[in-house]
């Protein structure tokens, strides 16, 4: 008889897995890319001259769609995924699950004839109505006023999906309430960007520029994620259920060798990566790197930048392709932020920046950042933005799983700063003391080896421990969850960016307005902004405990866990910011502090309903079949007539950690019958306070019992083996 653990370790052993799925020889990556999109290729070749100007028009400039451009579009969409094996076409929204979600419409009416034709307005391709009442909404919509609509987002290219028996048409939304409100989160990220725009437009007039016409922001998500052979999935329902080991002791061997950062990486994975990027390409996503992370079996995909809204649909996508494709390799692909306690967790890096709609990159410091006053004032507001709303980034990257992560000395603490480098320190702090002459530079590096040409050094080096990070050209915000959404962390970015460019062009304008030549308005402004900025600006070791109490000293918020953090959402301040450039309204934002905090219990509550099924149905069974075993021995011996001193003893000592395990399950399980008295923040505190520190006491006695139980009788896939057996 074998248990799951076993079964498990037997298929892995015996399976020959089809490694080799895809031909780039005969299909050359160059081809693949955006087959499958309905991108501006060919928008061009099927659209007339007008509709795709028109089109053009808004996805380029911002410029309001033409309405009667909707039929034409929709007739060309259909034609092409027709041809392409499509049967289906769906409005895909992301409600606030932060997941995507679907309902397929087919393609065919019937003529009433005993025919069927095919067909797809322009009325079709605007304007959706799933039924939507189960999607979160936090109290915006009662389920008898349910009514929620999807539309175009022309912006983001509708594309294929492909699936075993046909091809669905993908059209990216939006998803509002009936009474106009976001229901998602594409909405107010569309919002952010107009407003970030708007105020960036002003600053760069200022400068003269009156050709660009609007303003992105851009991101580059890197993603980090876990995977692991399926079989051992089924062998644990807590990383079935909730995604993270509930239960697992210390494996012998973790990271600490640091031999899995950047290493080779193993066959299956590699043709599993493969895939990935094969697929992404042909859905037009630009993947471009991929290497081993620090925890064994981690990894990390990323991307090459582009406008925030495409970035974010296309990480959803992301992941969606990475979880389908790792099954076709016998893998899975796990998201959460913290699989394996005692490793590394997963996060995403979102590299941010703004840029013109024609191509410059407000963040870029050129070859000397001091007298490029443009850059500098861009640089400024994203400064005295974090220095001002600190708390709304950490709110923005607050989940259950996060927590987990952040001040775990592996991912940046929860206390937001931000690393300048040397080069710009530098700049700034003679900019504070209105004394800019000159920059510092990189140089070269000499890699001491003759044959090796110089490598031109970065002139700002590395800090892993930031959470926010100028890395030369762009910030790098790196405190958000591998499974997030980026929506919400960039809709934060662009509003207090917008906020602080709203303040900075206001006072620019007001004094050249005045006469002041536009350099001396500058010179006269940055430094005082920079003076109450500056103790957001941290350029030493975010891990360590001196930055704790300098950050404390300086005043820096420090909320430590998703509960301390869900407050903000609905501060004055928060509600007047995001009011003022119409991302959230105050009922959007109320919505949202009660759907993040349901999210919080209901994760936490199958979490600890999980561990208390598995300490009752997988592990004490376990520990109680070998106390039996154990107690067998000692009899035995004692009847033959040995000393089973120590084997007593052994069999009390295992006997008296049962019994806490016992206890501390019956705690676990009591602790969770709670009922909320309809207010889930209230709920969620509780949570925090009463169910989170049970759950960590039962996991530690559950592990301990995994160290003393017979390996045989172990009835979980340990980390050793889903870490290692790849
Ligand atoms: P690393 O941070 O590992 O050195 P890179 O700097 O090359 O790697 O880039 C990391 C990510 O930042 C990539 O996704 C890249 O496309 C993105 N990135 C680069 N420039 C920008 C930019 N201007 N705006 C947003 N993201 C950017
Ligand atoms: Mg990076």
């Amino acid at each position: 008889m074998s248990n799951h653990r076993q079964q498990a370790i037997e298929a892995i052993a015996n399976t020959e897995y089809d490694l080799n799925q895809i031909d780039f020889k005969s299909k050359p990556l160059k081809e693949l890319f955006g087959e499958l999109v309905f991108n501006e290729d060919v928008q061009k070749a099927r659209l007339p001259k007008p509709v795709f100007k028109a089109l053009q028009k808004t996805i380029k400039q911002g410029v309001d769609l033409d309405p009667t451009i909707a039929d034409a579009v929709a007739s060309a969409m259909k034609d092409w995924a027709l041809e392409h094996g499509a049967t289906h076409y769906t409005h895909l929204f992301q409600p606030m699950t932060g997941l995507t979600a679907e309902k397929h419409d087919s393609f065919l009416s019937p003529t009433g004839t005993g025919s069927a034709l095919a067909e797809f307005s322009g009325k079709e391709l605007v304007k959706g109505e799933p039924d939507a009442s189960s999607f979160p909404s936090g109290g915006i919509r009662a389920t008898f006023e349910a009514r929620g609509y999807t539309g175009w987002d022309p912006t983001s290219p509708a594309y294929l999906r492909e699936t075993p028996n046909g091809a669905t048409l993908v059209i990216p939304t939006v998803f509002v309430s009936w009474t106009g409100e976001a229901l998602d989160k594409k909405t107010p990220l569309l919002k952010s960007m107009e407003a970030l725009s708007s105020q960036a437009l002003r600053i760069l007039r200022l400068f003269g520029n009156e050709d660009a016409k609007k303003v992105f922001t851009t991101v580059g998500p890197e993603q980090e994620y876990f995977l692991i052979d399926k079989n051992f999935l089924f062998g644990r329902p807590d990383l079935l259920n909730c995604g993270r080991t509930l239960f697992g002791a210390k494996p012998p061997k973790g990271q600490e060798l640091e031999d899995q950062y950047f290493g080779t990486i193993p066959e299956r994975v590699i043709a599993c990566m493969a895939d990935c990027e094969a697929e992404m390409f042909k859905l037009g996503i630009p993947v471009k790197t991929r290497h081993n992370e620090v925890a064994p079996s981690q990894y990390e995909i990323a991307p090459i930048f582009e406008d925030s809204n495409l970035a974010t649909d296309h990480n959803q996508l992301c992941m969606d392709v990475m979880r389908r494709t790792a099954e076709k390799y016998g893998l899975v692909c796990l998201l959460h932020e913290k699989p394996f306690a005692g490793i590394n967790g997963s996060g995403k890096h979102n590299n941010w920046s703004m840029a013109t709609d024609l191509g410059e990159n407000l963040l870029n410091p050129g070859d000397n950042p001091h007298d490029n006053a443009q850059f500098l004032v861009f640089c400024v507001a994203v400064i005295r933005a974090v220095a001002k709303y600190p708390e709304l980034l950490r709110v923005s990257v607050a989940s259950a799983g996060n927590d987990h992560r952040l001040g775990a000395n592996e991912a940046p603490p929860a206390i937001i700063s931000i690393f300048l480098g040397d080069q710009l320190q530098d700049v700034m702090d003679q900019l504070e003391r209105s004394d800019l002459k000159s920059t510092k530079q990189g140089g070269f590096m000499e890699v001491g080896v003759s044959v090796l040409p110089k490598l031109p050094r970065d002139a700002g080096d590395r800090n892993r421990t930031s959470p926010f990070a100028f890395t030369g050209n762009k910030f790098e915000f790196r405190a958000v969850g591998s499974s997030f959404s980026i929506s919400g962390p960039n809709v934060v970015l662009n509003t207090i960016v917008a906020e602080s460019l709203d303040y900075i062009a206001t006072q620019l304008e007001v004094a050249t307005g005045a006469g002041k030549p536009l350099n001396k308005a500058i010179q006269d402004l940055l430094p005082g902004i920079l003076k109450e900025s500056k103790k957001v600006v941290f350029n030493g070791d975010g891990y360590s405990a001196e930055w704790h109490k300098e950050a404390e000293r300086r005043g820096l918020p420090n909320l430590k866990s998703t509960t301390d953090a869900i407050p903000v959402i609905v501060r004055k301040d928060t509600v007047e910011l995001f009011s003022k450039y119409k991302v959230y309204s105050e009922r959007e934002l109320q919505s949202r502090y009660a759907i993040f905090s349901e999210k919080y219990v209901k994760e936490v509550t199958i979490e600890a309903n999980m561990m208390v099924h598995m300490a009752k149905t997988m592990i004490l069974p376990a520990a109680l079949r070998y106390q039996a075993e154990v107690a067998t021995a000692v009899n035995a011996a004692k009847a033959a007539g040995v000393d089973a001193g120590a084997q007593f003893d052994a069999l009390k000592g295992l006997t008296a950690v049962i019994g806490r395990f016992q206890a501390a399950t019956a705690d676990l399980e009591k602790a969770g019958h709670h009922e909320g008295n309809g207010d889930p923040y209230h709920h969620a505190k509780y949570i925090k306070d009463a169910v989170i520190p049970r759950m960590a006491d039962l996991r530690v006695l559950g592990d301990e019992l995994e160290t003393v139980v017979a390996d045989d009788l172990w009835p979980l896939p340990t980390y050793r083996e889903m870490l290692f057996i790849k």
